[in-house]
């Protein structure tokens, strides 16, 4: 589905917006540690003669995470760094997000989610709290193409073991790989675990993966490579740097402003709306994000506010193409979303003269309890078009006016 080069284009895009975004360390020393581990590394990866712009980046965030776009965009936050004991796990981190990028999971998955291209991965991070949930928190949406970057399982087999043969062939001690995530799945027993181990899953038997991986590559070398006064040096370096503050958890929790009875005019792709006037826009390719301020929960996921999305169909020109595409996109959601359950099904609506379907869900809020989702779809000739009314059940009457008055104001252009 997905050249290399496009792994490149997707994942630069999305690069440039969250250097703007994200806050930076801007510490040039650690950049340049980085840098330089990250390329050592690269340079013992199978990379298949694809000329991957290798970037690396530090996030001033105390959250345990790193994670690679597509097309070898790393950033890797501060918390990593200060969580690893030594030069290794930090290695060990970055070969299995490196080995990622080599063997293109972010743009596999997007292939898998063809039939809805784009969707899972929109509403997957709005939804899921996953990585790009987080993202979007920083009014970031990485949902074009399927940028979702929660592996599975088996992705996260394959790049332990890339990243196990990978950290052998730079030097380090390979046990490190399984080391570290352990130590955080240690660190983390009952509370709650870092983004890091919900987009990196443990394929049940990571430890044993990792050492009959070494095994095969002859054991752990006598020499091998576990600490440097340069990693001790970027550790201290940024443990000196000021902490950014996040707000408060009080201030995320409350409830959002009231919707404005004024409301302006959108335009997307093939239909026009009318939002409440203090509803921020989020716009993604081929979908626009409405919420509220408060609207985003703190470790993202939208927990007020509405979601129109284009979605790409396949060619379906039976009389039951909306039905089937519906179907589809719920399915997809479910997926990104353990907790999802049709609450009504899709009943018959009109919207704007045209026929749609009107589907109520329930699902986890990711403000805690439970959200009630109205989708509302109707088929376009760009695509099947999604509105998604996002509320928690306890306010969910409250925001109906609105909901309703943003799908009456609704344009098709056709
Ligand atoms: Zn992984």
């Amino acid at each position: 589905m997905y050249s290399p080069e496009t792994d490149v284009q997707v994942g630069k895009q999305n690069a440039r917006m969250l250097e703007k975004r994200l806050p930076l360390c801007n510490d040039p020393k650690v950049d340049a540690y980085l840098t330089k581990l990250g390329m050592s590394l690269v340079a013992k990866l199978p990379t298949r003669g694809i000329q991957y712009p290798w970037e690396f980046h530090c996030v001033n965030s105390k959250e345990i995470n790193a994670f690679a776009l597509p097309g070898g965009f790393v950033f890797v936050n501060r918390g990593a760094i200060e969580a690893a004991d030594n030069e290794a796990q930090l290695a060990a981190v970055m070969a299995h997000e490196l080995s990622h990028v080599v063997l293109r999971h972010g743009t596999a998955q997007a292939s898998k989610a063809q039939l809805m291209q784009g969707a899972a991965g929109i509403f997957g991070g709005i939804f899921g709290g996953s990585t790009s949930g987080a993202l979007l928190s920083q009014g970031v949406a990485l949902g074009a193409g399927g940028l979702l970057l929660r592996y599975s399982r088996s992705d996260e087999t394959q790049a332990d073991v890339l990243g196990t043969q990978t950290l052998y062939d730079a030097g380090y001690d390979p046990r490190a790989m399984a080391q570290f995530f352990e130590k955080l799945e240690a660190e983390t027993k009952g509370k709650n675990p870092p983004q890091f181990l919900s987009d990196h899953p443990n394929p049940g038997n990571r430890v044993e993966r990792v050492d009959e991986e070494i095994d095969k590559l002859g054991g752990v070398p006598a020499n091998a490579k576990r600490d440097s006064a340069e990693f001790e040096a970027a550790k201290r370096e940024v443990m000196s740097l000021p902490i950014v503050k996040t707000p408060p958890a009080s201030a995320a929790n409350a409830a959002p402003p009231p919707p404005s009875g004024n409301f302006v005019d959108y335009q997307g792709n093939g239909y026009t709306l009318k939002a409440p006037e203090n509803w921020k826009k989020y716009e993604d390719n081929g979908s626009v994000t409405f919420a509220p301020d408060g609207g985003i929960a703190q470790k993202g996921g939208l927990t007020y506010g509405m979601i129109a999305s284009v979605n790409q169909v396949q060619a379906d020109t039976s009389d039951r193409a909306l039905e089937n595409a519906t179907q589809a996109l719920i399915q997809e959601l479910a997926k990104a979303n353990p907790g999802l359950q049709v609450t009504r099904e899709p009943a018959w609506v009109q919207l704007n003269g045209q026929p749609g379907l009107s589907t109520y869900l329930s699902n986890d809020s990711p403000a805690g309890g439970q959200e009630t989702d109205w989708l509302v779809t109707v088929m376009q000739p760009q695509g099947l078009v999604s509105f998604l009314c996002v509320a928690p059940k306890a306010t969910y009457p409250e925001y109906e006016k609105t909901f309703t008055a943003v799908l009456d104001s609704v344009r098709l252009s056709k």
